[in-house]
């Protein structure tokens, strides 16, 4: 479904992503980890296009989508979250999603139908699926913090992904927050089909749900396969030592 081959971006001098090669199959759950700073968010950024590619390819279903903009990316069905949290705050809950499937259909209000009652519906099922039910009315940057990433999760979710790429989604939740969240991504990911690629600094969580694990560090892929197997490997080992495989930044 997503084939990412061989590709580098630097920063001035600084390779901060360099040779990497990931393919992530349909309906696959693949995680990426690795240090802070070891080039994710970078990554993400190249296969969305926000970053544009010194080196590489990336493939969406066959297609080449390397270097397109995002929103040619995005309507070709990748949607994604960011590490930091992007909702419109002084929007309401309902309104930050009825607008998210209003950008997706290209659709603003027009002298017969106001944009107000566009998308109603999809919206209420929407709101229903990530569990924010109830709170359609509270003003999005009044939520506690994990309802703002589950209404991100929404927002994502508005374009009907294929592919969606989560960028640390359970990053400054609670315990009991992180468990809520990923119950629903399983759910949302299982009833939708959904091809899921994320990353991710709380191992228990990477070892719960991903089928698949890479380990990015300073930019390149050290390790790469199933969960037991990274866990085991030495490499791996070696990055993470002193960190424990159980909660790593
Ligand atoms: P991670 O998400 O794994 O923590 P990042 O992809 O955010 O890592 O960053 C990888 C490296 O690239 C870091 O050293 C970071 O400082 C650097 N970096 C990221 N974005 C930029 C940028 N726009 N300009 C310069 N350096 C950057
Ligand atoms: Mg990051």
């Amino acid at each position: 479904m997503l084939e990412v081959s061989g590709i580098c971006k630097s920063f001035g001098g600084f390779r901060a992503v360099s040779n990497v090669s990931l393919s992530v199959g349909t309906k696959q759950i693949v995680a990426v980890i690795g240090p802070n700073g070891a080039g994710k968010s970078t990554l993400f950024n190249l296969i969305t296009g926000h970053l544009q590619p010194d080196n590489g390819t990336v493939r969406l279903d066959g297609r080449e989508i390397t270097g397109a903009p995002p929103y040619r990316i995005c309507r070709m069905g990748v949607g994604r979250s960011f590490q930091r949290t992007n909702v419109f705050p002084r929007l309401t809950v309902f309104e930050n999603l009825q607008a998210a499937f209003l950008v997706h259909h290209r659709r603003g209000g027009n002298f017969w139908t106001r944009a107000e009652d566009l998308y109603r519906d999809d919206t209420a099922a929407l709101l229903a699926s990530i569990g924010l039910t109830g709170q359609e009315r509270t003003l999005a940057g009044t939520l506690s913090y994990g309802n703002q990433k589950q209404l991100e999760l929404g927002l994502a979710l508005a374009s009907s992904p294929a592919v969606l790429l989560l960028d640390e989604p359970t990053a400054g939740m609670s315990a009991s927050e992180t468990h809520e969240t990923i119950r629903l991504l399983e759910s949302i990911a299982a009833e939708r089909g959904l091809t899921l690629l994320f990353t991710e600094h709380d191992m228990e969580v990477v070892f719960s749900i991903a089928q698949k694990i890479a380990v990015l560090h300073q930019g390149r892929i050290i390790a790469e396969g199933r969960p037991e197997e990274v866990r085991a490997d030495p490499e791996v080992r070696r990055v993470y030592l002193g960190h424990g495989l159980t909660h790593t930044q």
